[in-house]
Order: C-alpha cells, then structure tokens, then sequence
C-alpha cells in the first residue's frame, strides 16, 4: 500500500484513499483511521482506549494528532501554491483531532509528531497519573503496561501535581477469574465495550463522577461470563487482573510459544507462556479469520493439565512397553479407536497402525451446545483432521455402539485406543472385561485402569503438530515445555508400535512424517509443517461438503464486523 510519489499523482483504486503521514504518502481502504494508516507506514500513534476489535469512543485523548488538507482556492477551484516549497499549501486545522476517530479521505494531512502533538500526549499522560498508584514494582502489569510504556515514550517525565492522590480500593473482586485494582484504572473502558459488544453479557459500567469514576458491576451481577479474562488481556493497564495468575510471575521471564486452544473445532490461535518447564498462563493470539483477539476462559486452565496428579508415567522403557503391546495384538481381531484430540500427524500414523493390524477405525465425537462465539458445538479439535488424513471417511459419532456391538458378538478382541476413555465413549465395564486394551494415552481413567498395556503420552503443550479447525484450516502448535518424565511423544510411540506389528518404517519427527504426508494425502500434497503459516492455511474442503457436522456450529466467526455494524 506504501506509495513514494507525489500525492496528485498516486492513483488510488476506488475503494482507496491517499493521506499523508508525516510526509509520507500512503493509499489505504476507505474508513481506515489515522492509528491504523499510521501503523502501515511504521508510525506508532499511541493510544489507550482505541482496540482494532472494539468500537470506537475517543475518550483516553491520547491519540491527539494534526490534521490538514490541501488547500484550494475557492473562487478558481485551482490549487493553492505554496512560494516557500512550490508545493500545494496544507491548511493545518487550528485545534489537534483524536487518531482514532479521524478516518483517512481523500488528501488528508496527518502529523504525529509536531510540538503540539507532543504538549498534548504529556498533558494527557499528566492528568493519567495524578490518581495513579505508581505501583509498578508490585503490578501484574509491569513489563506489559502501555502506561508505563507510553509514561517514559510521551510523558513529562516529572509530575506538578503536590496534593493528595485519590485514594481507590486495590482489591475488588469482579467476578470469579477477574480482579479490579480501582486506582489503576484509567477509566478507557475498554473491559466495558468489550463486555457488551464482543460477550454480550453488558455486566461493567463507570459509576461516580471526575476523579472518583470508578469501574464497577451493575448491582448484584458479576463478570463471570465464559470470556471475562479477555478484559484483563486489552486492559491497558493493571487494573484488571487475573486471580489465576496475579503474582505468579513476571511477564519478562516468561517464553511465548504459539500454541491453538484445543477445546472445540473453532481453534482460537494462543500464546502460552512458560518458564523453566511450568507454564503460567495462555493468552489469545490474534488471528482475524479465526477468533480476532479472543478466547474462551476455559481453554487459558487447559494448562494445569500438565502437571496434574493423574498423569501417566511409564516405569520401563518405552521399547519395553511398545513390545508388550505388539504382543498383546497379535492375537488378532483388533479395532482402533482414535481421537479428534490427536493432531494431524498422530491420525496419520493412527492410520497406519489401523492398516498395519487390519483393524477397523472409530473416533469419538464431542459435542455441546456451541456459545456462538469461540466454542463450537463440535468439542473436539481436530475431527476434520482425521477426514483429511483418511483416518476416518465419515463424521464419528458420540458414542462406541458399533464398536460394542462387535465386542459383544466376539468379532473384536483387542483394542488400541489413542488417548479416548472407552468407558466414556460408551463402551460398558463388561464390555471393556472382554477385550485386551492397549491404551496411549495422557491421564489416568477407566480405559487405562483396565488395559493390558498402557503408554504415556504427552499434552498438547508438550508436542508439536497440527490440528484443521471448522473451516478447515491447518493451523499448527509449538511445544511450549518439556514432556514429563516417562511419558513418550504420541508419534514415537506410534512409529514404534507399527514397526513392532510388522508395518512399514515410518519417520515419527515431524518434518519426516510431512514428507510421508504430502506424498500420501492429496489434501495436504502442498502443505509442510515448517512451511505452513502462524495463522494457518485454509484447506480446500470440497471433499468433504456434504457433510454436515454438528447443527448450529459456528463458521467464521467475525465479531469485528459484528461489532462495527
Ligand atoms: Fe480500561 Fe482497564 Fe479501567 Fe477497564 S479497568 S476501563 S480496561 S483501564
């Protein structure tokens, strides 16, 4: 969009419109605002209030800018020269505009950085802090506050102000997960639109006047909506915080990992934040086809999955127990059950186990009533993965009645189940007695309990891989920390096990099974793990339109456009 010649000769397509910005030129989409163009040519117009996902207010006034348009002559309609430069005159508006109420039209003049801009960011950043605790060396928010940031960038650097601060309660609790510092607050309601707009659930508003404003429920509600940590996430400040993480950690310590909440096919893109093999928090990542800046509060404890008590752990080598396994199937009449929590990857190798044996494939579908927003009707993640791979051909159902049914007329009598609880998916105690088990699997459960074999895996946190979410992308996740000691990565484990049942040598790293994959799976003949991108890459999904998944799911959720309507 960047454009380098003189503006009366940059062309702009119709739906774009030329501006310029601190003397450079730039042709951007009707309607854009000035923090968004800004942002396109490397300029930071800061702000406080203003959210690319949120409507519009213009109350933190700390985007102030100058804004003009070049000039005309009224009686000819012909420019106006300027004799210094010999360049069309810019007629500068007496007083500055807010940034992110100014949208960009044909010609406009913006500057960012003149000595009125930069008076009136100190004057706002002035009135921010007189009220302001300055308790930074105990705020969550240290090392990620646009107030902090935005003090030392724009701001005086010393304060005038020599009365009383305002003094706030520091510990209101908002609703379960939610913590509100009063006094940090600087009341850019934010939280409030986001309630409203985004959750519908319009739970948060100013009460009081001037400097006693202060952010509160409506009487006798509480923020305990399904997305309330959102708030604390576009918070400029540290006034909301996380009961689950407040005074955990400091946010420098901790290492960003790329990671997909795995609750529902929706596949909202998140950060999950570590330190020294402990994870502290998931955060979303903004992803605009997939969930904009949200996510559920739900998938951010997926976390403690990690380190809970009813995790497996092998006692004996994973060769050991991968032989005790190939021995236990030889006794043939075998039936897999896989999973729509497994990645890409581990459907595939799924599926040449299941070839391998000659067994038959089930998988487990999940379901609940989808919230419209980031949880779909469909609970797992990754059902259409095991379309794509060919794991499965058709849409699974929710519980194992086939399967049942066939442990019953004696025509299956072992079972490999990857990472399902069979008890939970319908199979009966007495079922389960008749059947020798094999099972991979994360936690403790019935399944595993009742196995002949048992081979600990890892969380989604402690692998890589990919899953294809609703609409059918392919979005891939990091591993964020080290798997726990004595449990195997899912894909050795199965590389190993279909060597050991006479399959064919396959890779069990990612970057061998993408070769495999690619050349195997005409979906993803042009995918590759290290090639695919962070927001993922939409499959084609033909193949499969004409199945219908689970009623009332959401595709392509966009509640940017929803909230701008
Ligand atoms: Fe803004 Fe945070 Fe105050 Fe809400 S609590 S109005 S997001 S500063």
């Amino acid at each position: 969009l960047l454009t380098s010649s003189p503006m009366s000769s940059v062309p702009a397509k119709p739906d774009l419109v030329t501006v310029n910005i601190d003397g450079k030129e730039i042709a951007v989409p009707k309607g854009t605002n000035v923090i968004e163009a800004a942002r396109l040519v490397g300029v930071d117009v800061p702000h406080y209030c203003y959210h690319p996902k949120l409507s519009i207010v213009g109350n933190c006034r700390m985007c102030l800018i100058e804004t003009g348009m070049p000039a005309v002559d009224p009686a000819t309609k012909q420019p106006v020269i300027d004799p210094a430069t010999g360049k069309q005159k810019i007629n500068w508006g007496p007083r500055p505009q807010i940034g992110c109420g100014t949208n960009a039209s044909p010609g406009l003049h913006i500057r960012t950085n003149t000595p009125l801009v930069k008076d009136c960011r100190e004057g706002v950043m002035e009135f921010l802090l007189i009220n302001h605790p300055l308790d930074c060396p105990i705020c969550d928010q240290a090392g990620e506050c646009k107030l902090q940031e935005h003090s030392t960038e724009y701001g005086r650097g010393y304060s005038r102000f020599v009365e009383n601060k305002n003094v706030k309660p520091k510990r209101t609790q908002l609703g379960p997960r939610v913590m509100l510092d009063d006094e940090r607050c600087i009341l850019c309601s934010r939280c409030i639109r986001f309630s409203k707009e985004i959750a519908k659930d319009d739970v948060l508003g100013f009460v009081d006047r001037g400097s006693y404003s202060t952010l509160t429920c409506y009487p006798g509600r509480q923020l305990a909506n399904n997305y309330s940590l959102n708030t604390v996430d576009i918070c400029p400040v540290g006034a909301l915080t996380s009961t689950d993480f407040r005074f955990k950690m400091r946010v420098w310590f901790l290492k960003q990992t790329n990671s997909i909440d795995t609750e529902s096919s929706v596949g909202a893109n998140t950060v999950v934040w570590s330190r020294e093999g402990a994870i502290y928090r998931i955060t979303p990542r903004r992803n605009d086809e997939v969930n904009d800046t949200w996510m559920a509060d739900s998938g951010r404890l997926l976390y403690k999955q990690v380190a809970s008590a009813d995790r497996l752990k092998a006692s004996e080598p994973v060769d050991a127990l991968v032989a005790r396994a190939a021995s236990v199937l030889q006794g043939g009449a075998v039936a897999v059950v896989g999973s729509g929590r497994s990645s890409v990857e581990e459907q595939y190798l799924t599926r040449k186990l299941a070839e391998a044996l000659k067994a038959g494939v089930s998988l487990v579908a999940r379901t609940g009533q989808g919230d419209g927003l980031l949880i779909s009707a469909d609970r797992n993640p990754n059902v259409r993965g095991a379309l794509v791979t060919g794991l499965i051909s058709a849409l699974p159902a929710t519980q194992l009645t086939e399967l049942g049914a066939a442990i019953d007329a004696g025509k299956v009598k072992t079972v490999v189940a990857v990472g399902e609880d069979l008890r939970a998916a319908g199979l009966s105690e007495a079922q389960l007695a008749k059947v020798s088990v094999v099972y991979l699997g994360t936690h403790a459960n019935a399944t595993s309990a009742a196995a002949k074999v048992v081979l600990p895996t890892l969380t989604v946190f402690e692998k890589a891989g990919t899953f294809v979410n609703q609409q059918f992308r392919i979005q891939k996740f990091a591993q964020a920390v080290p798997g726990l000691a004595g449990a195997t990565n899912d894909l050795v484990v199965l590389a190993k096990l279909i060597a050991a049942v006479g399959g064919p040598a396959v890779a069990s790293d990612l970057s061998g099974i993408w070769s495999t994959i690619s050349a195997d799976v005409p979906a993803l003949a042009h995918a590759t793990y290290a090639k695919l991108p962070e927001t993922g890459l939409l499959l084609d999904a033909t193949p499969w339109s004409g199945l219908s998944f689970v009623e009332g799911e959401t595709l392509h959720y966009k509640p940017a456009q929803a909230a701008r309507a």
